[in-house]
């Protein structure tokens, strides 16, 4: 529970549908069983997300698709509409972030590691980062119409793995810390299944499901570094004014190894 005993709330503030059930399913599905409140937030509505299918048409298959696996989890979800390849940190977009988030007045902000394959995913991540701690600033004015009403108190911060658990120059990035998602695994495939477009798209390409199975074998890795059969890797934002309090370590207690002190957020070369 949060300190108003409603209950805790975290939205994930990722680029793409489907991000957030490849990077943080499992560990969602474990916060829902715990009476979280979730939201997912996505910069686009996956408009480049097809070699076939028109840019309007795939974006709004697209994002029926995302509501559909928000649903299947329980979370509301919500698209900020900027476009694929075009996910920019400016005032422009940091207005409309913030506007979106603060409908969600959440406690904890799950966003993409600051390092990532890909510049949506980067610029996401700013993105989220500045919009967590200009949420509670009541000065801040995000100029739609009509604006969302600022929040209460700035979120904590948390960065997912890097897809591949990789920064963009391949070099693994490890996590302050990684959740058993075993028990949660059946339905982050299952969520993640939803996004049917991108399944079907890869599936036509390789002829395997290689889009569940590719989720499923970097949960095993990440697994594999922390004595769990699956697993996902989180890094807590621990800047000046950010809350450095361990919420979401704090309530998935008994699904978390913490990596070793010496170690911790370490990149190896
Ligand atoms: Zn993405």
């Amino acid at each position: 529970m949060s300190l108003d005993s409603r209950p805790s709330r975290l939205v994930a503030v990722m680029a793409h549908p489907d991000d957030t059930e490849m990077l943080v399913g499992g560990t969602l599905f474990h916060l829902k069983d715990l009476d979280w409140e979730l939201g997912i937030i996505t910069m686009t509505a996956g408009d480049c997300g097809s070699a076939t299918v028109a840019r309007e048409e795939i974006a709004r298959i697209r994002y029926a698709e995302a509501q559909d696996a928000a649903g299947y989890l329980g979370a509301r979800y919500a698209c900020v509409g900027l476009m694929d390849v075009e996910v920019t940190f400016n005032a422009t977009n940091l207005r409309r972030v913030v506007d979106v988030i603060r409908r969600f007045d959440p406690d904890v902000v799950i966003t993409h590691s600051p390092a990532d394959y890909m510049l949506d995913h980067e610029e996401a991540s700013r993105l989220a980062r500045g919009a967590a701690f200009a949420l509670a600033m009541s000065n801040y004015e995000t100029r739609q119409n009509p604006p969302s009403p600022h929040g209460r108190a700035t979120p904590a911060l948390y960065y997912a793995d890097p897809i591949e658990g990789k920064d963009p120059m391949g070099r693994r990035i490890y996590p302050q810390f990684y959740v058993d998602i075993n028990e949660a695994l059946t339905r982050k495939r299952e969520m993640l299944s939803r996004h049917v477009s991108q399944r079907e798209w890869l599936r036509s390409h390789h002829g395997i499901d290689e889009y569940l199975d590719r989720m499923t074998a970097w949960a095993a890795g990440y697994g594999s570094e922390c004595g769990f059969a699956y697993a996902e890797g989180f890094r807590q934002h621990l800047g000046h004014g950010y809350p450095h309090e361990p919420i979401l370590q704090d309530a998935l207690r008994g699904l978390v190894h913490v990596r070793d002190e010496g170690r911790k957020s370490d990149v190896e070369s």
